[in-house]
């Protein structure tokens, strides 16, 4: 069927015998309903949210999924909402008693990620990438006396260390308990040119979004920060005067992951904060396909998608609905497509499937924090993660990234699998964009729950490259990432397929998924194995 997808006549009869799913056109009638403007770019605790969760829970109970989530298929998850009031806040930086006005948005802006004190005033140092890899003997902040001071710091990490190491460690979770644990009041992230996934102006926008954390004393990451600030890298040079060092060195090191200095900055920092805050709630959304082994089924291969995304934002060229089709509306439509594919081929898996729809995740992966915290079956009942973020069908799925492909026996089946396809699979060919911290899958990863995440790949240097880079500039966490986009049918009926088949495949392998004996991940696994 694949091979004759040109033919008109075929493509009709395929229609005919309902058989929709192969050139993904089902697929595709999910995300026409989840990323229409009437949902308002489903953001965390909106009515638009809500709308996409009542689609999803729908289409589960459609394809004949069972409820598991604490209220039907829904896991009502809370959250602290924070918004900047910016004709309220200011930042500047303070030499010799005299104030120089920061121009927020320009020079830098005020992140709502951390809940911020209404004022704070402290001496800023720069702590080259602010890393602590323990496994490394790798301490940026050796020697540095940062009590009370801001850390100012370039996302990213040296070359020397490992990638699976160096984006564990970048996690705002990890890089933030060893910043809290030397003493320090704030933050502020240079936005490090070679991992920028969007242009700066972008970036700026974003800080009028609402941020969020969840509303769990037991799930705080906050460490008793009190000010978090984004250095747009173009304006550095402001920031470093007097220090002895320039944005073009320090840039320059960056770019080619190269060790960085540390050195006190000759200006302390002065902010002020005014925030609007809220609490919200939404839900994850949860089915459970359940297995037919006797045994394996009390064992859940965990699919996962989010489905939150931007909601209403700063217009560009006119649009302020930021829909999110490819983020996330697509992984969730692959989810839903497998679901009601499963339903109609009844293959009788040994092990259960659980769907997991998440919440949150453009806040900080949250509504997957707080599932893999509370499972809504037993913790030790988890045994893989496959998660589907924005995988960017955009041209033929002959290569496939995998996130994770060295750390377990995923990679060997996702393999497998892609090669009764014809399909080549690669690893992370940008380890500095740290993608595979940057999704829900971590939080299963932090459980010891092996995991993957892929998406539709290309060599470097080629016309995909080349598009998948111009979407990223152009459509990336922008209101153009809609409806009405050129999109690969086949490439993603491709991945779905292959999805669904990698699924079927863990479902049914006879010992659970294991992760690698030289992995960096095995640690967390410690207590579920
Ligand atoms: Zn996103």
């Amino acid at each position: 069927m694949k091979m004759l997808r040109w033919t008109g006549f075929l493509l009709a009869l395929a229609a005919l015998a309902g058989d929709a799913s192969q050139e993904g056109q089902r697929w595709w009638s999910h995300i026409l309903y989840l990323a229409d403007d009437n949902l308002e770019g489903r953001n965390t605790g909106s009515e638009g949210y809500r709308k996409a969760a009542n689609y999803v829970s729908g289409e589960f109970e459609r394809a004949g999924l069972l409820r598991a989530g604490t209220e039907g298929y829904f896991q009502p998850v809370k959250f602290k909402s924070r918004e900047i009031i910016e004709q309220n806040s200011s930042l500047a930086l303070v030499r010799d008693g005299k104030e120089e006005p920061l121009a927020l948005g320009e020079d830098g802006f005020i992140s709502m990620r951390v809940d911020p004190a209404k004022s704070v005033e402290a001496p800023l140092v720069f702590v080259g990438y602010g890393l602590t890899v323990p496994e490394m003997q790798y301490n940026d902040l050796d020697g540095l006396d940062l009590r009370g001071k801001i850390a100012v710091y370039v996302n990213g990490g040296p070359a020397s260390i490992p990638g699976p190491l160096s984006s564990h460690y970048q996690s705002a979770g990890e890089r933030g308990k060893f910043l809290a644990r030397a003493g320090v009041v704030g933050t502020a992230t240079v936005f490090n040119p070679i991992a920028m996934d969007v242009p700066w102006a972008r970036v700026a926008l974003s800080r009028f979004q609402p941020a969020m954390s969840l509303d769990y004393a037991d799930l705080d990451e906050s460490f008793g920060l009190k000010l978090g600030v984004a250095i747009n890298p173009a304006h550095l040079d402001k920031w470093l005067a007097g220090s002895g060092h320039s944005a073009e060195e320090i840039l320059a090191l960056a770019k080619e992951r190269k060790p960085l200095p540390h050195f006190p900055l000759v200006a302390t920092l002065r902010a002020k904060v005014a925030v609007k805050r809220a609490l919200v709630e939404s839900p994850n959304v949860i089915a459970d396909l359940p297995g037919t082994d006797p045994k394996l089924k009390s064992e859940y291969v965990v699919l996962s998608a989010h489905l939150d995304h931007l909601g209403i934002g700063e217009p560009i060229n006119g649009d302020k609905i930021y829909n999110g089709a490819m983020d996330n509306a697509s992984g969730v439509a692959t989810l839903l497509d497998i679901a009601e594919q499963l339903h109609q081929t009844n293959p009788k898996l040994r092990r259960s499937l659980l769907f997991v729809i998440v919440a949150g995740e453009e806040k900080g992966l949250l509504g997957s924090k707080y599932f893999a915290a509370h499972p809504t079956v037993k913790p030790n009942e988890l045994v893989a993660d496959v998660n589907v973020d924005m995988f960017l069908p955009l041209f033929p799925l002959r290569i496939l990234t995998v996130f994770g492909l060295d750390e377990s026996d995923l990679g060997r089946q996702i393999r497998a699998v892609a090669e009764t396809m014809g399909i080549r699979v690669q690893g992370d060919p940008e380890p500095q964009r740290n993608i595979f911290i940057r999704s829900d899958q971590y939080n299963f990863i932090r459980h010891g729950v092996p995991s993957l995440m892929y998406s539709v790949g290309y060599e470097k240097g080629s016309p995909e490259a080349a598009i998948a880079r111009q979407w990223l500039t152009e459509r990336y966490h922008a209101p153009s990432d809609d409806i009405h986009q050129p999109v690969d049918l086949k490439a993603a009926a491709d991945f779905n397929e292959l999805t669904m088949k990698l699924a079927e495949a863990v479902a049914n392998q006879d010992e659970r998924p294991a992760w690698n004996q030289d992995s960096f991940f095995r640690r967390f696994a410690k207590n579920s194995e």
